[in-house]
């Protein structure tokens, strides 16, 4: 049976107010877009047509933030079961977003270690499929699909800018630029100070474990990558860049301006690059950023962030 596809095609838009301000020729991947609100759906969807094919009529994931989102959103077109074990820091913003869209979610532990640890254990205990937030090949494979989609329109850009949680999203963009022969291409990997874990891990050239995460980008909160993204960067031109939450905070702040679209501080981290690098782009350069999204940063929370960042 031939399965639908649950995500989009997402546009790719124009930057005339950075092409303005800093002479930068920049195109946005408008992940933003996807029903889910991020490019996870991309995962999610390859990942659960995979499940189906086997199936498999329930899944057990740990994640209460994108992907528990997504999960939850293709879950529940495809008709299998979604159960999501979130810790005790899972807004109730985000647990009553997934919840809407069916799922079960189930509140264990006080971090993501301790939920996801659990979740495992649960996936384990009745022989059903447990779902990562980022580390399955079938995610990247899902997530790599976003640049095609970029080839399909574009030549080959100079520079690609990409947010890295637990680098998921990171080995997607790897193996979409091997498939399509882009391999010229600088990679900016973005990051806040709080969850640095790639930038650390690329300069010791081992992976390294955070012993906390302190940022307002929870998206990229991981304490430790997937091995694989170290792995594929040793292949690459990789830049590493890490910023601060308030800096990411503004340039959702300025997406919403230009695109009128509100993006989570994880993307808003990406987004920054351009105006804090721009002395370092030469102005021939194309540049390609990643929108990834996100739906966690509401109205209400962008308003506090408004007010502590102003
Ligand atoms: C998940 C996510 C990231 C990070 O992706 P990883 O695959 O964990 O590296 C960045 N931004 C948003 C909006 C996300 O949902």
């Amino acid at each position: 049976m031939l399965l639908k596809k649950h995500y989009i095609n997402t546009p790719l838009f124009p930057s005339p107010s950075l092409k303005s301000k800093y002479g930068l020729n920049v195109i946005y991947k408008m992940e933003c877009y996807q029903p889910s609100g991020s490019f996870k759906i991309r995962g999610m969807d390859h990942f659960l047509k995979e499940i189906y094919s086997q199936g498999y009529k329930k899944v057990i994931a740990s994640s209460g933030g994108n992907a528990g989102y997504s999960l939850a959103y293709v879950g529940n077109k495809m008709g299998i079961k979604v159960q999501i074990i979130v810790p005790e820091s899972t807004s109730e913003y985000m647990i009553n977003k997934i919840k809407l869209l069916g799922a079960e979610v189930l509140i264990y532990g006080k971090d993501f270690d301790e939920a996801n640890a659990y979740a495992i254990q649960l996936s384990k205990e009745s022989d059903l499929p447990f779902v990562s937030p980022f580390d399955h090949p079938l995610l990247w494979q899902g997530h790599s699909t976003l640049i095609d989609e970029c080839a399909a329109e574009l030549k080959e850009p100079d520079r690609i800018i990409v947010a890295v949680g637990g680098g998921g999203l990171l080995c997607g963009i790897f193996e979409g630029l091997v498939r399509n022969n882009w391999l010229n291409t600088k990679v900016v990997t973005a990051e806040t100070e709080g969850a640095a874990s790639f930038a650390k891990s690329k300069l010791e050239n081992k992976l390294i474990t955070l012993s906390e995460i302190n940022t307002i980008a929870t998206s990229l909160g991981a304490k430790k990558i997937t091995p694989k993204a170290l792995e594929y960067a040793s292949s690459f031109n990789v830049e590493t860049y890490v910023t601060n939450d308030s800096v990411a905070f503004t340039a959702c702040k300025d997406f919403f301006d230009e695109y009128h679209v509100l993006v989570e501080p994880a993307c808003g981290a990406a987004l920054s690059y351009l105006k804090a690098k721009h002395n370092e782009i030469y102005s021939n350069e194309n540049i390609l950023v990643i929108v990834c999204g996100g739906v966690n940063m509401g109205m209400e929370k962008y308003l506090e962030y408004a007010e502590k960042f102003k």
